[in-house]
């Protein structure tokens, strides 16, 4: 178990530099949710955090965020999946999650989208910001005409779109160039202006490139308990 006092001022510290970070490029800091990722940890941390005001939570597996999800239905939490997603499980993640930000092919617009659905899922287009096709994401130069496919969907409503910067080289370009990426969707789907981008490393960055969804993980949770 995580030391409790440890991670509300890890969580108390990070969110001090999101606040710094907004004010530093002039921007209001409710504008921009914190998702905190859990993967890796108990549902016991997530309880914990649940106890210090945070209610965005995300996941990057289905196998482990399914269970967790379930464990913790009495919290008002609100799940984002953040990873690679298999079709055939993207009803299932549906069923427990208010936002997908890892949409990147038209199989999984078709298993997201729902007839019946009482409330919209929420989706992000993950985008590759690298030159490896090998990578996830929708290479920029398809993404206006996935944006249309995801927004034409049913049951689904495009948000916005997701990024991860490429490792060893300042992030900086990276969020730069989702973000122009970002004002062409955003000129032709007005509600998908939302940026979801920054982790621990690189979340000041992304919050001055005009991130409103950070992904951070091991900053605030910690190391994880598995993997050192
Ligand atoms: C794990 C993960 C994060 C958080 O990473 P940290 O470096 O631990 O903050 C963010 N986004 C995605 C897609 C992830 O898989």
């Amino acid at each position: 178990m995580a030391d409790a006092s440890s991670l509300e001022q890890r969580l108390a510290d990070i969110d001090g530099q999101i606040a710094d970070a907004a004010r530093a490029a002039s921007r209001d800091l409710s504008s921009i949710t914190r998702i905190v990722i859990t993967k890796f940890h108990p549902a016991s941390l997530v309880r914990e955090l649940y106890g210090l005001g945070v209610r965005d939570f995300g996941e990057n597996r289905h196998q482990e965020a399914q269970p967790k999800a379930a464990e913790l239905v009495d919290l008002d939490a609100r799940w984002s999946f953040v990873g690679q997603l298999q079709s055939k499980k993207a009803r299932q993640v549906r069923s427990y999650c208010h936002a997908v930000h890892s949409v990147d092919r038209d199989s999984l617009i078709t298993a997201l989208s729902s007839e019946d659905a009482v409330v919209p899922l929420d989706v992000f287009i993950q985008v590759n910001l690298t030159d490896d096709p090998a990578r996830g994401g929708v290479v920029p130069s398809e993404l206006e005409a996935f944006a249309d496919r995801v927004a034409n969907a049913s049951g689904i409503e495009l948000r916005g779109l997701m990024g991860v910067a490429p490792l060893e080289v300042d992030p900086r370009p990276a969020f730069a160039a989702l973000r122009s990426l970002s004002e062409r969707i955003g000129a032709q789907h007005p509600h998908a202006r939302a940026l979801s981008m920054g982790m621990s490393g690189d979340f000041a960055q992304a919050i001055a490139e005009g991130a409103t969804h950070l992904r951070i993980g091991t900053a605030i949770t910690g190391k994880r308990p598995d993997h050192g």
